[in-house]
């Protein structure tokens, strides 16, 4: 064996035995006191708990701060208070409730997963995670946290917060949308969930991370894990976790017509149910080939006045789109029948519940 491959095959068995020797150690005892004093208790879902509303408040908390989601989730239990009273729900009056919090797949799958849950489960939220993971829209910690706080059964999650914890408690290199990064994150979560009090240490482990462990400027002197974090140790906690490689992201370009008749109402369309904005309403788009003159006459629409109105940029995961919007007046020739479910006509004081996509909520404001 040369020289060389034994020096790597001794780093990774010295590398093998520190994972080995963190995987030990037991942060349970002191996140749950922590916890105890300090947590978080009266959130919304953290009253009445049962699955449906465990389940909701992380979909809900995916992506978007606790502060935004607390109305929208109580908004959301009122009107549909049931897994079955969401079943049975219009996909229009899900989008509406959704309306403002952004990334729409979520609402989707949580209107199939409820659908999913009546018809496949008989109505009772699964606490296996083989079964809670076969829900759309429910991954690995999701199923997690269900199960932890909703039937308290051991189960270790790893969201964006905790992530960032077990990051620096162990001085995870790496950005953790690699797999193997991921897989290293998963292995310490696993290992640091206890058997007792398991809704409590996943409520802990959030709150950490949302609370002290916070992306920068972590306050590591209150942190209860302090003297076990190898990145406050060394002095360099907002080195962790690593960050996601920058991507230059194409521009795409889009018109939108707000068109406005004389009763104040707006023309909408309804978006296919996969792709950008799927199953929301937004405003008529206007073709790269096409004139604003020939669109209304195509609609049946007499055109009184049009004026452009700024550019805007919205993004995307995968793109940012440039809109230019172009409010138009005109009057309707009402020959034209419009196709159930895919074309309205909107009143934005009316009670229409409609779901929105966010520029198009921004505009339609803008314009009253
Ligand atoms: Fe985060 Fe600081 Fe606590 Fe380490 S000591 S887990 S960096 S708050």
């Amino acid at each position: 064996m040369g020289l060389r491959t034994q020096e790597s095959l001794i780093n990774v068995a010295v590398k093998h035995t520190a994972v080995t020797e963190r995987l030990a150690i037991n942060i349970a005892p002191a996140i749950l006191a922590w916890f105890d004093q300090y947590g978080r208790k009266n959130l919304p879902w953290q009253q009445n708990i049962n699955p449906y509303r465990v389940w909701l408040s992380e979909i809900m908390l995916q992506q978007t701060q606790v502060a935004t989601v607390i109305p929208y989730f109580e908004n959301f239990t009122t009107k549909l208070p049931t897994v079955h009273d969401l079943a049975h729900a219009e996909e229009d009056l899900v989008m509406h409730l959704w309306t403002g919090l952004g990334y729409y797949s979520r609402a989707r799958n949580l209107h199939k997963a409820a659908k999913m849950v009546v018809n496949e489960f008989a109505g009772t939220f699964p606490c296996e995670m083989d079964d809670l993971i076969k829900l759309p829209g429910v991954g690995r910690s999701t199923a997690a946290a269900i199960r932890s706080i909703a039937f308290q059964q051991p189960a270790a999650i790893l969201d964006g917060n905790v992530k960032r914890v077990l990051a620096r408690l162990h001085a995870v290199d790496g950005w953790p949308g690699k797999t193997a990064v991921l897989n290293t994150l998963w292995e310490y979560a696993e290992a640091h969930a206890p058997e007792e009090r398991p809704n409590n240490y996943s409520q802990a482990m959030m709150d950490l991370g949302a609370t002290l462990c916070s992306r920068s400027k972590p306050a590591c002197n209150l942190c209860p894990i302090q003297t076990d974090c190898l990145a406050f140790i060394q002095g360099n906690p907002s080195d962790y976790p690593g960050k996601k490689p920058k991507k230059v992201l194409p521009v795409k370009q889009a018109t939108l017509l707000m068109i406005e008749n004389n009763k104040g109402e707006l023309l909408l369309t309804k978006r296919p149910p996969t792709g950008i904005w799927a199953s929301l309403w937004v405003f008529p788009e206007l073709e790269e080939n096409n004139s604003i003159e020939s669109f209304c006459e195509q609609e049946q629409l007499e055109l009184i006045e049009h004026k452009q109105w700024p550019s805007f940029r919205h993004t995307f995961s995968h793109y940012h789109l440039e809109i230019t919007p172009i409010h138009i007046k005109a009057s309707s020739t009402a020959t034209k029948t419009m196709e159930a479910g895919k074309q309205q006509w909107y009143h934005p004081k009316g009670d229409t519940e409609l779901g929105l996509a966010a520029p198009i909520k921004k505009l339609i404001k803008a314009l009253a």
